[in-house]
């Protein structure tokens, strides 16, 4: 079971506490018959050979089923339509892992192979980029180590027939998965809330919840699953619960992290760590751009070149004495066991200036997050990256798009007004847990 290394899990249950009416049941089985579609639309698109790409790690098939129309046609709220497709996609790279797990069993015991042949195997189906381009019948395209480390095990063998090999033993073993069962369907914290010694569930009408009297008043804040027994007018509600044993350090609990050029961290609580980072971090780009000398000839003796390294190496030590200060502030203060931080958004040239530009440039090459790596795995402090698209615009508290003004977060919907880098941190921790249930619940 996959997870923090101190953590065990355990499923509890919930149960109505009066029959469910059939009209109810119904709604709620609708739910579930559209949450089936969208899954075998997902298993449909994207469980082929060509559709390999996409599915690591699965934005792209996110944002064409955002464009595709399904969830308009089906009149399903967001947050089921969402689930069902991150549960479809588990189920299709969980068959993609089981099908090289099976490839690779049959390469070992295959009698017509030489070492040398499997070792060109083994490696192309570890090499992604391998992988898809053999499948998708061409040769792979590669670049730096990856390149020669692949010239390297193509001597010697006859890649033309173990590349088809190869193809033949996908198609063998590749089956488009498919689900004809709808009885229950998952929802996240943002589709219920308890409340009144029952639960409110999201619904397709707009902004109805359907109100379930439970038999106990336990609360819980994460993905949930429903199960329906229509016959029996009853259903089950499935909580993954994590029964946490402690860090040998003490350390505990989940952390979820904004991370900025301004400051560099603040936490789900408001905390901020770093804000001094700027001011280091531009010290050193500006002297790198104003002292840098123009002529470089000689560079080795030449003496302004001397000074200028000399100089650039001190504020560098600087910037990094302070960077690891305030990381080592930050774990010792939270004590977390885990830690949730946004993937780095991609490059981007546009919307600085150029003293800002270079300073974002080294930002953005990931210092400070290498730093805070390796000083999680130094004290087995788990670190996890959560998808980051839309993560500062989004309301923590109810998911509803909001602005951002002024460095504060407002959620025209729900009315939350928040710091914006909390509210961001907020939603870090709550993506960081939903995929974490996500994935429990995929290896139960
Ligand atoms: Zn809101």
């Amino acid at each position: 079971m996959k997870g923090h290394k101190d953590t065990i899990y355990k499923t509890v249950y919930q149960y109505n506490r009066v029959p469910i009416s059939a009209a109810d049941m119904e709604r709620m089985q609708e739910i579930a018959r559209d949450c089936r579609e969208v899954r075998n639309y997902v298993y449909d698109r994207y469980s082929s050979i060509h559709s390999l790409s996409k599915i690591y790690p699965g934005y792209t098939v996110q944002n064409e089923m955002t464009r595709c129309g399904l969830r308009e046609r089906l009149g399903l709220p967001s947050v089921y339509f969402y689930l069902s497709i991150f549960d479809a996609l588990g189920d299709i790279k969980g068959r993609w892992e089981r099908i090289k797990s099976q490839i690779e069993k049959n390469i070992r015991d295959n009698p017509n192979l030489t070492p040398q042949d499997r070792h060109y195997l083994r490696f192309v189906m570890k090499q992604s980029q391998c992988f898809e381009s053999i499948l998708a019948g061409g040769k792979p395209e590669l670049k730096g180590n990856w390149k020669e480390s692949y010239e390297t095990v193509c001597m010697g063998v006859d890649t033309h027939r173990l590349d088809q090999y190869l193809r033949r033993q996908v198609r063998r073993h590749l089956v488009k998965p498919h689900t004809d069962t709808a009885d229950g369907f998952p929802v996240s914290p943002k589709g219920y809330r308890y409340g009144d010694h029952g639960i409110y569930l999201s619904m397709k009408e707009n902004r109805k919840r359907l109100f379930i009297p439970l038999t106990d008043n336990n609360r819980y804040s994460r993905q949930i699953y429903i199960l329906l027994y229509p016959e029996e007018n009853r259903i089950m509600i499935n909580v993954p619960v994590e029964v946490r044993q402690r860090h040998p350090a003490g350390y505990d609990g989940e952390t979820g992290l904004a991370m900025g050029l301004k400051c560099m961290f603040v936490t789900d609580q408001g905390r901020a760590y770093g804000e001094r980072y700027l001011e280091y971090q531009s010290a050193l780009t500006d002297y790198v751009r104003e002292r840098l000398p123009r002529h470089q000839r000689n560079a080795k003796t030449n003496p302004g070149m001397k000074k200028y390294n000399a100089g650039k190496a001190r504020l560098e030590k600087a910037m990094h004495d302070y960077v690891n200060g305030e990381i080592n502030r930050l774990l010792e203060t939270e004590r977390p066991g885990t830690v949730y931080l946004p993937k780095l958004p991609a490059q981007s040239k546009a919307g600085y200036n150029g003293r800002v530009n270079a300073t974002v440039n080294m930002w953005q090459k990931g210092f400070v997050k290498r730093r805070l790596a390796q000083k999680c795995r130094e004290r087995s402090i788990e670190l996890v990256e959560v998808f980051g698209k839309g993560i500062s615009s989004q309301c923590s508290r109810c998911g509803a798009e909001g602005e951002k003004k002024e460095d504060m977060f407002r959620c025209p919907a729900c009315r939350l007004e928040l710091k914006e880098r909390e509210n961001t941190a907020r939603n870090v921790l709550k993506r960081g847990q939903a995929r974490r249930e996500k994935r429990e619940r995929g290896s139960l």
